[in-house]
């Protein structure tokens, strides 16, 4: 059998990373997308990029822009992958408001550009789309499963949503094998400093460190389903190794307050946290979507993918790696 081909959209983000790492090691040839900035922001992939064995072996990296369908065009003659990965795009929610246009740009639009190319390719080819919980925004019924009504509550969730309807369009109209990933909350290490989880993460390994001693945030009362990202990019893969493209809700079943994940990350490092959380209005968003939860029990029975690492533990794994990288001479 030919060595499967898989191009990743989104290769230097979290998911990106991890997936990125998955592949490589069930032995696929891996094209990652990476755009153009005056300042690379390529850590998440640096290990890999920098393995002779790896890079420019069955790692390869390409310059070009979701915008910019000629150059994606040009990548897929070249490449031709047998399964897309589509990560990419602003993925902050609180972001989401002040740029509203990038956001629906990035996430609605440009997915709609990569399902156009799928359409045109002469050869079958898998594509995963990486929605999100955010979909479902403050939804009537929980947990929420793949039947679950859309109902966003941010531009972000509006711009996932529109995205969602438009795979499945294609999937039912051109019997493409398109997957939507609806993945709920999920952290790792790798996240991004500006998520809640890895903010937190931080500044426990930061104020134990003696190298900081507040932590300014907004409402601790909202509640997430946090699960483990390297858990969740295997759920990813699994969706396009299935005989049929579906959806797939990819969930622990369980939602935790911003407060008991501050519990959890401060006792790590046996620190109160009601000691150095300050409120700060900025970080509290114009409308909070809420009762988030999701059902992964399609996940398990069709795929055969279960979350194991819980919020304590996930919120332990992320502030013992942070406590690392933070430490002096790090
Ligand atoms: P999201 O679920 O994709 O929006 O992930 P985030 O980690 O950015 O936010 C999770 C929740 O934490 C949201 O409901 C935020 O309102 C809440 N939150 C409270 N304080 C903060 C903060 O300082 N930063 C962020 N990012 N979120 C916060």
């Amino acid at each position: 059998m030919a060595q499967p081909v898989a191009f990743i959209t989104g290769i230097t983000g979290q998911d990106g990373s991890y997936l990125a790492e998955l592949l490589l090691r069930q032995g696929y040839l891996v094209h990652g997308l990476v755009r153009r900035a005056s300042m690379f922001n390529r850590s998440r992939i640096e290990h890999l990029r920098h393995d002779p064995a790896v890079y420019g072996k069955s790692l390869f990296l390409h310059y070009g822009d979701l915008q910019d369908a000629t150059a994606l065009r040009r990548i897929f003659r070249q490449v031709r992958p047998s399964e897309v990965y589509h990560l990419a795009g602003q993925s902050h929610v609180g972001l989401s408001f002040e740029i509203p246009e990038v956001t629906c740009h990035e996430v609605g639009n440009a997915t709609l550009g990569l399902l156009e190319i799928l359409r045109d390719q002469d050869y079958p080819v898998r594509f995963y789309h990486a929605a999100s919980s955010e979909i479902f925004g403050t939804p009537e019924s929980s947990p929420q499963n793949e039947e679950t009504p859309t109902r966003p509550g941010n531009p972000y969730g509006c711009a996932k949503a529109f995205a969602v309807h438009l795979c499945r369009v294609y999937r039912k109209a051109y019997g493409l094998f398109v997957c939507n990933g609806i993945a709920y909350n999920h952290e790792s290490p790798r996240r991004g400093e500006n998520f809640v989880t890895r903010k937190i993460s931080l500044a426990a390994a930061r104020i134990k460190l003696g190298l900081q001693d507040k932590l300014n945030l907004g409402d601790l009362d909202v509640r997430r389903d946090w699960g483990y990202a390297p858990e969740y990019v295997e759920g990813m893969w699994r969706m396009l190794q299935q005989p049929e493209p579906d959806d797939y809700v990819l969930a622990t079943g369980q939602s935790h307050s911003i407060r008991d994940f501050l519990s959890a990350a401060f006792a790590r490092v046996a620190l109160d946290w009601r000691s150095h959380v300050i409120f700060e209005e900025r970080f509290v968003r114009p409308t909070e979507v809420n009762g988030l939860v999701g059902d992964p029990s399609k996940a398990k029975a069709r795929l055969g993918w279960e979350p194991k690492t819980r919020m304590a533990e996930l919120a332990g794994i992320m502030v013992d790696a942070d406590l690392e990288a933070q430490r002096p001479g790090a």
